[in-house]
């Protein structure tokens, strides 16, 4: 059977929910840009939780996707009255949940307009996002916008038709603004270290080149909330959709499928309201130091570990990260990184047991019924590995800690690059800077100086830095020689 509004009383079991709450009812209040996998199991899965549990029925949230592979998600969601299926799936079996929290979808390149117009409405009051690392437009090593990239130089010239997330966020605060309204919130839940601050900082960068007057009112009455974001969710695949079919009899063109667990801590810094998420389980602190902590945890031991299982792993031949976890020398790799070159780098939090937080990381790797891809995991590297590894690898240096393993994915990473396998399979590389990378990383071969001259992703201080220069070049020369599972063993303690 479809699901739709029409359909969804009949799939209710005791192994499906489905919302009971009156979604004609629901008010628009959060904007969301970027409606992938990771946004319909997590932002809206809470916010489903809080029409359905606690009739906060200003808080629906209308998508936006503003690129042109976004038309699939548009059309799959207007067929089937924008509601969908989140699977979570774990050892203990599978649970299905429909969630009715997304009301409406505009697809950008259709409609720019109706964009900003919808932003710009009173009802809005938060513009959220998860549109990947590279959406930002953000120099690792400046801090800066990249403000001569093609697409912030359309936006900046075409105001009112912008392709960019900030030309979007910039044209309905202009809007707002005349309105005499307050700026919704910019809530970014993507993976990035202060993904609060670097989303005030780009926009208000962008504000400036346009308007100085714009950007002083955003700097002034703006909220950009720092948050940590967790929940693995693998790309959905035709199995996930069959499967869905087969067992609970219910037919989504494009479900969710994740795990269980899910968390999320938000700085309580809102410009214009926002929902009680504290009422669905979702941590809310005072204090941005707060935040960067548990962003800090997270990055350099969830997201670090899946790079250090990405990059090898797909050199090493591993389709999923759970196949990755059941090869026991590489499994102690990763938890070894996580033990001696991530951890003791990491402040203490009160009340978190890291130990026990690396124990469930690994639990939640090894799960086998979410099917985690690895090239999933690997895509957009450039946007992952200054956030997820460097900043482990910058610390170590400074406080000449140990660094091999961090190094190893490095050379992992590097060798990657060239998108053939340790048994000269060709895969694709999906990253905005494919062309540039590869250029250098075959100039390069297996020195690499010149992938670490890339400033933007590097800065000066690494790629002068004579023990980790070495520990690169070493690892990419075994890995060269012998493959991945070879090098391993040279990278773990012996017992
Ligand atoms: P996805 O591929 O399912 O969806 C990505 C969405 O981002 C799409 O709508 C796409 O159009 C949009 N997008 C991509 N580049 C963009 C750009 N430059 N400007 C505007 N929009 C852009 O991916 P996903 O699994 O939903 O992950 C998205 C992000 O969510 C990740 O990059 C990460 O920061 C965060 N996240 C994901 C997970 C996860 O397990 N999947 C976990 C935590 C955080």
């Amino acid at each position: 059977l479809k699901l739709g509004t029409q359909s969804l009383s009949q799939f209710a079991t005791r192994q499906v929910q489905v919302p009971t709450y009156n979604r004609d009812d629901v008010k628009e209040g959060i904007v969301h840009i970027g409606v992938g996998g990771f946004h319909r199991a997590h932002l809206a899965v809470y916010v489903d939780q809080l029409l359905q549990k606690h009739g906060e029925s200003n808080w629906g949230i209308c998508g936006v996707g503003i690129r042109a592979n976004d038309a699939a998600m548009r059309d799959v969601l207007s067929s089937q009255d924008y509601l969908y299926t989140v699977v979570e799936r774990s050892a203990k079996g599978s649970f299905a949940k429909v969630v009715g929290s997304i009301n409406s979808f505009l697809f950008a390149p259709d409609n720019r307009e109706a964009v900003i117009a919808k932003m710009a409405h009173p009802d809005t009051h938060i513009v959220s996002m998860t549109i990947t690392e590279s959406g930002y437009y953000y120099n690792e090593n400046t801090h800066q916008l990249q403000a001569e990239h093609e697409d912030i130089q359309h936006d900046l010239a075409h105001p009112d038709a912008p392709i960019s997330t900030f030309g979007f966020l910039y044209a309905a605060l202009v809007r707002r603004r005349e309105q005499g309204l307050k700026p919704f919130t910019v809530l970014s839940c993507d993976n990035m270290q202060k993904n609060g601050s670097i989303s005030r900082s780009m926009l208000e960068s962008f504000a400036r080149l346009r308007d100085p007057e714009m950007a002083k009112w955003i700097a002034e009455n703006g909220a950009f909330p720092n948050c940590m974001v967790d929940r693995i969710t693998p790309s959905t695949s035709q199995r996930d959709i069959q499967s869905l079919k087969d067992q609970f009899g219910i037919e989504d063109g494009w479900p969710v499928v994740t795990e269980p667990f899910m968390q999320w801590v938000v700085e309580d810094k809102f410009s214009d309201g926002r929902p009680p998420f504290e009422k669905v389980g979702v941590q809310i602190v005072h204090d941005v130091h707060d935040v960067e902590q548990f962003e800090k945890h997270k990055l350099r031991l969830l997201n670090a570990s899946h790079s250090a299982m990405a990059y090898p792993g797909q050199l090493a031949g591993f389709k999923y990260v759970h196949e990755v976890m059941e090869v026991p020398i590489y499994r102690q790799f990763v938890w070894e990184m996580m033990q001696e070159e991530a951890k003791p780098l990491l402040p203490e939090i009160p009340g978190v047991d890291i130990d026990a937080y690396c124990t469930t990381l690994m639990e939640r790797f090894s799960n086998p019924t979410i099917m985690d891809q690895i090239p999933r995991v690997a895509l957009g590297a450039s946007g992952k590995i200054p956030q997820f590894i460097m900043p482990s690898v910058a610390e170590a240096i400074w406080s000449n800690a140990p660094l091999r393993r961090l190094c190893f994915v490095t050379a992992a990473w590097f060798l990657y690059i060239n998108g053939v396998d340790d048994k000269g399979n060709k895969f694709d590389i999906d990253d905005p800077m494919k062309e540039e990378l590869q250029a250098l990383a075959k100039e390069g071969g297996n020195d690499p100086s010149k992938l670490l001259s890339i400033k933007m992703l590097f800065g000066d201080n690494l790629r002068n830095d004579k023990r980790f220069v070495e520990e690169v070049a070493k690892a990419m020369e075994l890995i060269s020689k012998d493959g991945v599972m070879a090098t391993i063993p040279k990278y773990v303690n012996q017992n």
